[in-house]
């Protein structure tokens, strides 16, 4: 009775429905021979998407990973549904990001002796 059970009429346009969310995401080929799956309708700069996750649209219709760096500053590129996918943990886009977090992390924890109190109030006598 649910949407998730109601089989497609059509998938054409190579399109199928997330299993997680129920969406549809874009099937495309991959230059590796392998399929991707890819958010619809959604074309971010490149320069904006985690390297490892710019997927750029070649003449014949396939994807691949968008290797220039630094990205072309105009260059619009794809991002897999699973970024986008509101039923799936987002992957670690940014893995020297969540390093410094864990270190930082780790300065708190050795900062965490006992606090001074603070100093008493020391308003300027009002009045
Ligand atoms: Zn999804």
């Amino acid at each position: 009775m649910g949407a998730l059970n109601e089989e497609p009429r059509r998938l054409g346009g190579g399109q199928s429905r997330c299993p997680y969310c129920g969406l549809l995401q874009d099937r495309v080929a991959t230059l590796e021979h392998e399929w991707v799956l890819l958010e619809p309708d959604m074309r971010p700069l490149a320069h904006t998407v985690p390297a490892e996750h710019r997927w750029i649209e070649l003449s014949d219709g396939r994807v691949t990973v968008y290797g220039v760096c630094p990205p072309d500053q105009f260059q619009r590129c794809r991002i897999e549904h699973g970024l986008a996918c509101p039923a799936q943990p987002l992957p670690d886009l940014w893995p020297w990001l969540t390093s410094l977090r864990g270190e930082n992390a780790r300065r708190v924890e050795r900062q965490n002796d006992p606090k001074p109190p603070p100093p008493p109030e020391q308003w300027p006598h009002a009045g």
